[in-house]
């Protein structure tokens, strides 16, 4: 699960993390009352940052406006225009895509002056179990084509899960960023406190891009993405409540709804299958056989007419799906009830409408599986049936095709 900078920031900073203060508006006025408010404690420069989840927004641009998602404001009244200019504007950056993401929330906080910005990230390596926190000398610019270009900017210590992490891990690091005296006493305490945020709440990244060094010698997070683990969302119940639906895909969140694993893909063919790794296959068939999947739906081990209704729906949802193919396969649940389900979806009037001109190409196999053809055959309905997944693929990309 994604959060908004400003959510995380309030996490870093309960774990002892040096972060700018800020103030988070949904409002023009919010906006301006915050600026006032940072004002009076002191504040003589702003920036304004658009919260979407996505990053890259120094260099995106607007829709509408034109505006840049971070703004340096130099007065309470440029606080005022840019919050205009930002919200419900669509902003544009390198990791949105075209479509862009609507600005609905904003962040207005401390001008703070850099004399150096840094990289700092964590997450898991999966390649060696381990956690890894990496830091580089080359921050606000873009990590990956740091690690692709000069992989050797970019320095990291690996920790046990369940281990601390040694203060002597966080001085090396702190070291290799070139710090010394206090700006490195204080990244050294920095590194110690983020990984202490980031093993407590069961993040699977927390990246700082940029931190920075002040010239008073602050060591200071300027930006903050963090990503927790979903599996381990049920026991942070604080964390789940800093979920905005608003950023995620909305066929995504209504597939949660029914516990279906659904992810939305840019293809045509809409895919309706039973178990992670045959939905894994059923996708790869499908572009070996010319098409493009528009998802990817397990709808789990029970595949009953309600699961498969529901499947209907939220593939059906997606207007660039002009074919569907249904991959079950009948281990405990018998494919001729399956295919009495899939028939029983169809005639349902909601999925009957939204389904013509849709062809359905089914391909049940296991337990019952000729009986399952037969019942299909013999409906009477645009649902075509196929025995060999290779057959089906190659229906669904001429159905497509025609
Ligand atoms: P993004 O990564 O989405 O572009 P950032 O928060 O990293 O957004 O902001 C982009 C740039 O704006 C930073 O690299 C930094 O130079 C500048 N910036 C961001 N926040 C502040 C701030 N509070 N004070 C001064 N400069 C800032
Ligand atoms: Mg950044």
């Amino acid at each position: 699960m994604n959060i908004h900078e400003y959510q995380a920031k309030e996490i870093l900073k309960d774990y002892g993390v040096a972060v700018p203060k800020g103030i988070a508006a949904f409002s023009v006025d919010e906006a301006v009352e915050a600026a006032e408010k940072l004002k009076s404690e002191g504040s003589t420069l702003f920036v304004l940052k658009a919260q979407i989840h996505a990053g890259g927004r120094g260099k995106g641009r607007t829709k509408k406006s034109g505006s840049k998602g971070v703004l340096l404001c130099k007065s309470v009244d440029e606080v005022r225009k840019g919050a205009e200019d930002l919200l419900g504007d669509v902003l544009v950056t390198i990791q949105t895509g075209e479509e862009g993401k609507e600005v609905q929330r904003l962040y207005v906080t401390d001008g703070v002056d850099i004399e150096q910005e840094f990289y700092v990230g964590v997450t898991l390596d999966r390649t060696c179990a381990q956690n890894v926190i990496m830091v580089s000398t080359e921050g606000g610019v873009e990590i990956e084509k740091v690690a692709e270009e000069t992989p050797e900017k970019i320095v990291k210590e690996w920790v046990e899960p369940g281990q601390p992490l040694y203060p002597a891990q966080a001085r090396r690091l702190a070291f290799a960023l070139g710090l010394k005296g206090e700006p490195f006493k204080k990244a050294v305490k920095f590194i110690m406190a983020l990984y202490k945020a980031y093993e407590a709440t069961d993040a699977s990244i927390f990246e700082i891009n940029p931190l920075v060094l002040t010239p008073d010698n602050d060591i200071i997070a300027l930006d903050a993405k963090i990503n927790f683990d979903g599996n381990a969302l049920y026991r942070h119940k604080d964390l789940l409540e800093l979920r905005d639906i608003t950023e995620e895909n909305p066929f995504e969140v209504e597939a949660g709804k029914y516990n279906l694993n659904y992810i939305k893909l840019d293809g045509n063919v809409g895919c309706m299958v039973n178990g992670a790794g045959l939905a894994m296959a059923t996708m790869d068939i499908i572009k070996l056989a010319g098409g493009e999947p528009a998802n990817f739906l397990d709808v789990g081990g029970g595949a009953n007419v309600e699961t498969v209704k529901n499947g209907f729906s939220i593939i059906l949802s997606d207007p660039s799906v002009t074919a569907i193919l249904i991959n079950i396969f009948g281990g405990i649940v018998r494919c001729d009830r399956v295919a009495n389900g899939v028939l029983e979806a169809v005639k349902d009037p909601e999925i009957a409408e939204k389904v013509k001109g849709v062809p359905i190409i089914v391909r049940l196999q296991g337990t019952n599986a000729e009986e399952a053809k037969e019942i299909i055959d013999n409906s009477g309905l645009n649902v075509i049936s196929a025995v060999l997944l290779k057959e089906a693929a190659e229906e669904v990309t001429k159905a497509i095709a025609s």
